[in-house]
């Protein structure tokens, strides 16, 4: 079937399109909780030992093949989904007990031995693999807390 569409330019009246929700929920920000990252962790020396060679963010769950969002084990690489999926990162854990995994969805490192998130710029341990996490998703390098930069924009 090669039905294209002719690129010609025709006058059609194409009426636009109402009733698109919108709605955009945040993870944050609603009074739900959120904590600080921790910046220490007892639980680093079963860290990968070579946190320079990692799967990229695209990398399917290798037990269901869900294809985003998915969870690196930063012990041995394995790339899991989440709890919200088929929760295989936190079966993962709890057959192997490793219990550091980087978000591939917001690059966000999750300790399950201490049920908490860690400040991966803070704990040099995890810096190089979440900037080489960085750099496969972004395609540069990270910014260096320069994220609260605003450019205050002159009112008229
Ligand atoms: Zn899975
Ligand atoms: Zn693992
Ligand atoms: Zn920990």
């Amino acid at each position: 079937m090669a039905g294209r569409a002719p690129a010609s330019s025709s006058s059609s009246s194409a009426a636009p399109e109402f009733g698109i929700e919108g709605e955009e929920e945040f993870l944050y920000g609603a009074g739900s909780g959120w904590v600080e990252p921790r910046a220490s962790c007892d639980h680093l020396a079963s860290l990968s030992p070579d946190p320079l060679h990692i799967p990229i963010p695209d990398t399917p769950c290798s037990r269901c093949d869900h294809p985003d969002e998915n969870w690196l084990c930063l012990c041995c690489k394995e790339v899991l989904c989440s709890r919200f999926v088929n929760k295989h990162m936190l079966h993962h854990y709890q057959q192997t007990n490793h219990c550091l995994a980087l978000s591939f969805s917001d690059l966000s490192v999750w300790c399950f031995a201490c049920d908490a998130y860690l400040d991966a710029e803070v704990i040099s341990q995890l810096r190089p693999v979440h900037e080489t996490a960085y750099i496969l998703k972004f395609g540069e390098p990270p910014p260096f807390r320069a994220m609260e930069m605003r450019s205050t924009e002159e009112s008229p």
